[in-house]
């Protein structure tokens, strides 16, 4: 700074010429006016700008949904080759007379909110961040779809309209998300002159899933860990276990969530950096929880609930694994933000934090039993893995808290300082007692949640799929392409051996 004002100086002082604009990327600045000079000129040799390996692609999409005004739309860059439809290799968009969408002539998927252009747009972007993300934590590798195994490649098919009705689901038989969409009850009558759009006039005010970042990453997490634990899916296991399905869901839209440095910002200035405040991160699907008349969206990653406390019921169980993991963030965000402080603005401190986490949860799922998995064995692969990395043994005391507290597991660590608010939350080397204890047990072997039948009534479309309850377990275990015939097997077989008579 101060050589650049002695330049200036020097220059005024001697009646040469300020340049209006430094000699740069953008319009150059008109050479100074030929001087005589003893020597001639040497040629102008422009710096060469260097290039991306490859051009990508602006999107549109919803921050969270139509209902977050306060964070809206934005542009997104999608930095891989993605084809008119929006498709690629992995993944494409179905939308009957609107599919295949086509980029403009700058390359871009960028088109007017509420319009069925958007909406494929969006949910494609949506689904694609997801991957990625997931991807990155799978050292850069591809993570197979359930059927792609034995050389299949097939992409995932992704229905941003697919029916009327308040739900979504991913189906492995149809190797596909699909999105619906329907208006709420007691909704006002719109206007009787608007041109029907999916049945609905435009203006009335239809929810359509596809819209919610939080909808569409969870299905997609639904996808994904199909993918990573094919045996995980069938209702034949633990309700534990379908509470992960659900709970990895909703960990993929509030992980996905955290890594775009807009809305870490946008979190970290709306909760003062107190990640238990209210806010649009916990509160998950808030468009759509507000039609059926939950203020505080379809649920809350922020909550206190216990294993004891729900039973077998799936979508509850879920809350409570995700409500760990939510604590942990949150644990681990205030040490390193306290430990930070002068070195790092917060939101990167928290983009960093949740990455880490993500990555830990991701790599503890993968770690895990093929089948019957409980929330104990992630736990456990959690604090293992997180012990092999390094990282500080307070991490380890904040995991075994969280999931003891939750009655997941046995607490080895007194639980005193941290319900007496007395815990020292800045001291890396915390361990409660002295002991960095990477194994714990489960709180309670006879709980329902490890024993019971699962209950998926209240669970999202996946659950319910009727693929999940009738193929046998052993099936979907196995990678491989599944058929309606494989639901439908043991009244094929009925038939088969009543015909055959
Ligand atoms: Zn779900």
């Amino acid at each position: 700074m101060t050589i650049h004002r002695q330049e200036i100086r020097s220059q005024r002082e001697t009646g040469t010429q300020v340049p209006a604009q430094w000699p740069g990327r953008g319009p150059q600045a008109a050479p100074p006016p030929a001087q005589p000079a003893a020597r001639p000129a040497p040629a102008p040799s422009p710096v060469p700008v260097p290039l991306p390996p490859r051009t990508g692609h602006r999107v549109l999409v919803y921050k969270q949904d139509p209902s977050v005004t306060e964070l809206g739309a934005r542009l997104a860059f999608i930095p891989t080759v993605v084809l008119n439809g929006p498709a690629d290799a992995r993944v494409r968009i179905e939308l009957p007379g609107v599919t295949p969408v086509a980029r403009n002539v700058s390359g871009d998927f960028v088109f007017d909110t509420g319009t069925p252009e958007f909406d494929c747009a969006h949910t494609f972007a949506v689904v694609r961040q997801a991957m990625a993300m997931f991807e990155r934590h799978n050292g850069g590798e591809p993570i197979p779809f359930a059927w792609n195994a034995g050389g299949n490649t097939d992409p995932i098919s992704v229905f941003p309209h697919a029916a009327t009705g308040a739900n979504a689901f991913y189906s492995r038989t149809a190797q596909a998300l699909k999105f619906l969409f329907f208006t709420p009850e007691g909704a006002p009558s719109s206007s009787p002159h608007s041109p029907p759009f999916n049945g609905a006039p435009l203006d009335a005010p239809v929810v359509h899933t596809c819209r919610s970042f939080d909808i569409v990453a969870h299905e997609t997490g639904h996808a994904l860990l199909d993918g990573l634990k094919p045996g995980w899916l069938s209702a034949g296991n633990p309700p534990q276990t379908g509470g992960l399905h659900e709970s990895f869901g909703d960990l993929t839209a509030i992980f996905l969530a955290l890594s775009q440095p807009d809305q870490a910002d946008a979190l970290v200035a709306l909760t003062k950096g107190n990640l238990h405040d209210r806010s649009f991160l916990a509160d998950l699907a808030e468009e759509f929880g507000k039609a059926l008349g939950m203020p505080a969206g379809l649920r809350n990653a922020d909550n206190d609930l216990k294993l004891s406390e729900v039973g077998n019921e799936v979508h509850a169980i879920s809350q409570v694994f995700t409500g760990a993991v939510y604590d942990v963030l949150a644990d681990v965000f205030t040490f390193e933000m306290t430990r930070q402080l002068r070195t790092k603005d917060p939101a990167l401190v928290l983009i960093e934090v949740a990455s880490a986490l993500c990555g830990l949860v991701f790599e503890a799922i993968v770690a895990s039993p093929a089948r019957g998995a409980r929330y104990v064995d992630v736990a456990n692969e959690m604090l293992r893995i997180s012990a092999d990395r390094g990282e500080p043994a307070i991490y380890r005391t904040f995991i075994r808290n969280r999931f003891a507290v939750r009655e997941i597991t046995t607490a080895v660590t007194a639980l005193d300082d941290l319900m007496s608010g007395q815990m020292r939350m800045t001291d890396a080397g915390y361990t409660g007692d002295g002991r960095d204890v990477t194994e714990v047990g489960p709180f309670d072997e006879r709980s329902a949640s490890l024993r019971a039948e699962q209950d998926r009534s209240r669970c999202c479309g996946t659950l319910q799929m009727p693929e999940y309850e009738l193929v046998a377990p052993e099936k979907l275990a196995e990678r491989g392409t599944l058929e309606d015939d494989d639901i439908l097997r043991e009244d094929l077989e009925a038939l088969r051996r009543a015909f055959s008579k």
